[in-house]
Formats: C-alpha cells, structure tokens, sequence
C-alpha cells in the first residue's frame, strides 16, 4: 500500500470497503494528501476525522473561486480542490474586452490579484481536464488518471465556443474570443490597419467590436441569421440602432449568407465564389455548455445542469453553479442558464453554503445584460421580448440613437429595454425584481416611460409607509 493510501485509510478518506489489493490497482486518489494529515490530525479539541470534508470543484472561474472562498471561510480545515483545465490563474472572461482594448494587461482579468492567494488559503488549484465523474465513489477523474475523492462535488464548468458554422475554422487565423489565451493570440496579431472579420453579432461579439476598433482594425461584422445584432438580448429595434451604429463607426456588415466557407489565408468564400482576405478571423456565434463529460453520470441536463433553487443537481452530494447551471428563472419561474458573471457568483456562494448543510435558496437570476458597443450603452432586463397578454410602452429617437421599452403585466414591470441612456438602469431593475404594484402609475408610464424614476419613487413610498 502506498503512502498516500495508507494516510487515506488511517484518516478514514480512502474507499473502507475495498480490501489494500484492490487499493493498490485502482488509479491513486489525489487529495488524500499529506500535509492536510499534518494540520488535521484529530487531537484533542481539534476537529475529528470524520469533520474535516473534501470538497471539490470542477471549473476555476468565478463560481468557483466564490464557492471555494466561502468554504474556507466558513470552515477553514476542509480541504478544497479547484479544478480547471486552463494554465491560467482563475481570470474573469468579462475582463477580456478590457484586455483586448488595452486598457489591463492579462493579469489585470485575474479574479484575484495577490500571489499566492489561493494557497494561503488553502484551496488546492489542479490544472487539468476532467473527463469524467463518478457519483456511487464519489469520484472524480482526470484526463492524466489522476482521481479525486469528495464527499461534495460542485460542477462549474462553464461552457465554450460553439462550432464555427463555415467549414474550414481549422485553418491559422481562425480564433474564438473565449479564454485568455484567445486573447493573446488576437493581440498577437492584430495591428492598426489589419482587416478582421468578427463572425456573429451576439454578445461576446458586440462587446469585442469597442475593443477592436480601438486597436484601428478594419472591422467586418457577420450579423446572425436574424439579419440584426444581440437578437438574443434585444429586439429588433435596438438591434438595428446597434449596427447602424457600428456602421457609422466604420464597421462593415455582412449576412452569413454570403458566406460559404473559410479559406486558407485565411479567407472567406463568399457566395459568388470570390475569396476575402483578412488578417484575422474571430469566430463568435454562440456557446455550448460544457457537460458532454457527464454522459453517463445520471446527472440530469438540458441546456445546462439542471438545478433546483438550492443548486443540487439530481444527484446527491452533487451541486452546480454559473454558466453551466440551468437554474432558476426570476422571470419565468422555469429554469434557464443565464450566462452573465453575477449570477455565476452568486450561485457558487449558495451552493457551497449548501454543501456544507446549510439551506440556503436562489430566489431566481433576472435576465441581465449591460453591453457598450463601441460607446452606446444598450441594457436589457427580464422579459425585454415581453410577455403573453401583456403591454408594452416604446420611446424610440433613432436619429439620436435613443430608445426605451417597458413591458408590463398587468401593472407589474416585467422587462425593459434601453439603448443610449443608463439613467433608469438602477429603477428599472428594482421595479422588476422588486415586483412593486405600479397602480396609476402604469397607465402614466405607458403614456410616457420617461416618468420611470417618480414611478418608482412614488410607489417606493408608498410601500414603505
Ligand atoms: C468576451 C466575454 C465578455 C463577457 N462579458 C461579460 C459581462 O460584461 N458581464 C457579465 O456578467 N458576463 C460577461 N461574460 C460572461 C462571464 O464571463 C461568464 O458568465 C462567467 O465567466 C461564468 O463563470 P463560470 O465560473 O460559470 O464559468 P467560466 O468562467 O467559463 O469558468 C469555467 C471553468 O471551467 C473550466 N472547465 C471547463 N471544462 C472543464 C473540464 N472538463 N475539466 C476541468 N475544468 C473545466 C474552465 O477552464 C474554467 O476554469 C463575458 C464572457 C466573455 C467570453
């Protein structure tokens, strides 16, 4: 029997119903480590055995790195393992416009910025992929063979770029804009004056086009196959302002069905055969959850994980968080994956509050989106699509690039939109989340949606009285 197994088993981690023959063949568990022998040997008044919990992590991003900081807080003996396959300190992707932009350099995206943050605290940061989960060994095992024992796992693995939808993505100088890595290469390449076609006009897409014009490319946008930009954070409207926008800016906007396909260069094929150079190529149409590893585990899935309010997947002992975790809707009441930074770290703190036999309850992530395009601020907020039966109020100045929409239900504010003015961003999300009854006042707003803010004073008020 090996060291680490023999620790495992006199502290009580190892599998106790296998005999040491069968210990021996089976890959080695990796955090039954030593030096947390040495700190929690049960003595006494310190914790016993049986107390010290392993807790591990699956992803390095924001819900992890929250839920790793709140188990040690709260209990500052467990052992804690992050694992995230990226060579990278834990980061923020939302930091990576500002990287590309120059406005940080790539440490600047670091979620925490002290060396050697993560180790003073005990949190133990595996590099390395996990290909798959075992529930009935409460098991986790790497891609190397590496496996590690939990007795609560938190699944947050984020997800990644989609398919390109053009053959040939494989040739050099295709890049997503998804990992710092990506990052590098794009600042690697791109100089003033270099062409660049950016393909898809969703978020990630719209946020990188300050960046890029920043950086004095020649920019080409390939908008989605609805013919507008972020159709699926705002409606037609605001998405046409958006580009037309862009387009005073110099952006140059192409339909994906002029594409056919991705040429060495690299190049695109355009639908008359004629082949387009750039120096440059980002793809940025759409993401997919990473939970292909799953396959088998019995945890339930759809978009992403499915999670109840508490993040507990189907599986006991098993919780998710962030962007891979489809979780409760504020404004449905369904469950949705709403892939913003917010929500990712307000899920890593309540699941690990729960990992530790706590109950605490995710009352619902409000659909939320904040994008500056090139120095228009768009938001959206709820149901900003509206909803079935309900009304909706429109100011729109296109000349001016100004524009609001409230949708109600009956006289409750249930989704909003705005573009060029961030005056009602604040009451608008209060009103929503909030659920405050407009009464008069809604029948004002829909005459004038300007009146926001006495809205919300008045009824404010009214509550608190
Ligand atoms: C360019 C860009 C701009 C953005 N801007 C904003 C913004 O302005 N506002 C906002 O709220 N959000 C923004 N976002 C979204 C935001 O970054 C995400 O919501 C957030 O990162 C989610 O955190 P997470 O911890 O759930 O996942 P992630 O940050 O994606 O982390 C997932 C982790 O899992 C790891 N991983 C994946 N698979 C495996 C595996 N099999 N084994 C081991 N590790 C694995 C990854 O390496 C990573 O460490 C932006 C995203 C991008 C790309």
């Amino acid at each position: 029997m090996g060291i680490f197994c023999k620790i495992a088993a006199m502290l009580g981690f190892g599998p106790s119903d296998k005999n040491e023959e069968s210990i021996e063949k089976e890959p080695a568990v990796t955090n039954n480590r030593t030096d947390v022998k040495q700190t929690n040997t049960p003595t006494s008044g310190k914790p016993t055995v049986s107390s010290i919990k392993k807790y591990v992590l699956i992803g390095a991003g924001p819900a992890s790195v929250r839920a790793a900081e709140t188990l040690q807080k709260a209990d500052p003996k467990c052992i804690i393992t992050m694992i995230g396959l990226e060579k990278e300190s834990p980061y923020s992707r939302m930091a990576l416009p500002y990287y590309l932009s120059g406005m940080i350099e790539d440490t600047g995206t670091h979620l925490r910025k002290t060396d050697g943050h993560f180790e003073s605290l005990n949190i133990v940061h595996i590099r390395a992929k996990v290909e798959k989960i075992s529930p009935e060994q409460h098991q986790v095992i790497l891609d190397n063979g590496d496996v590690f024992e939990y007795d609560k796992l938190m699944i947050a693995t984020g997800s990644r770029p989609a398919n390109c939808p053009f053959p040939g993505s494989e040739n050099a100088g295709v890049v997503n804009c998804w990992t710092l890595e990506d990052g590098r290469e794009i600042l690697d390449t791109i100089k003033p004056g270099s062409k660049v076609a950016l393909l898809g006009a969703g978020f990630v897409a719209s946020i990188i086009v300050e960046a890029l014009l920043k950086r004095g490319v020649d920019l080409t946008v390939m908008l989605g196959r609805t013919g507008f930009m972020v159709s699926r954070m705002m409606d037609k409207t605001a998405g046409k302002m958006i580009q037309s926008w862009c387009e005073e800016k110099g952006v140059t906007m192409i339909l994906p069905s002029s594409i056919k396909s991705i040429e060495a260069g690299p190049a695109l094929k355009r639908d008359d055969d004629s082949l387009t150079e750039y120096d440059l190529i980002i793809v940025a149409t759409g993401v997919y959850s990473n939970i292909e590893f799953l396959e088998g585990s019995g945890i339930e899935t759809d978009n992403g994980i499915l999670v109840d309010a508490g993040l507990h997947t189907n599986v006991d002992d098993i919780y998710a968080a962030g962007d891979v975790a489809q979780g409760p809707d504020f404004s449905t009441g369904g469950q949705s994956v709403h892939a913003i930074q917010p929500t990712a770290v307000d899920h890593g703190r309540i699941a690990a509050t729960n990992m530790m036999g706590g109950s605490a309850h995710y009352k619902g992530s409000l659909s939320m989106n904040v994008l500056d395009t090139a120095g228009l601020v768009s938001t959206s907020f709820g149901s900003w699509g509206g909803v079935e039966g309900g009304e909706t109020a429109t100011l729109v100045d296109k000349e001016n690039y100004k524009y609001v929409r409230l949708n109600f239900k009956d006289d409750l504010l249930v989704g909003a939109i705005t573009l060029g003015r961030t005056d009602y961003i604040g009451v608008m999300r209060g009103l929503i989340q909030s659920e405050v009854p407009l009464g008069g006042w809604k029948a004002k707003l829909m005459e004038d949606p300007t009146q926001l803010m006495n809205a919300y004073l008045a009824q404010s008020l009214d509550i608190a009285r």
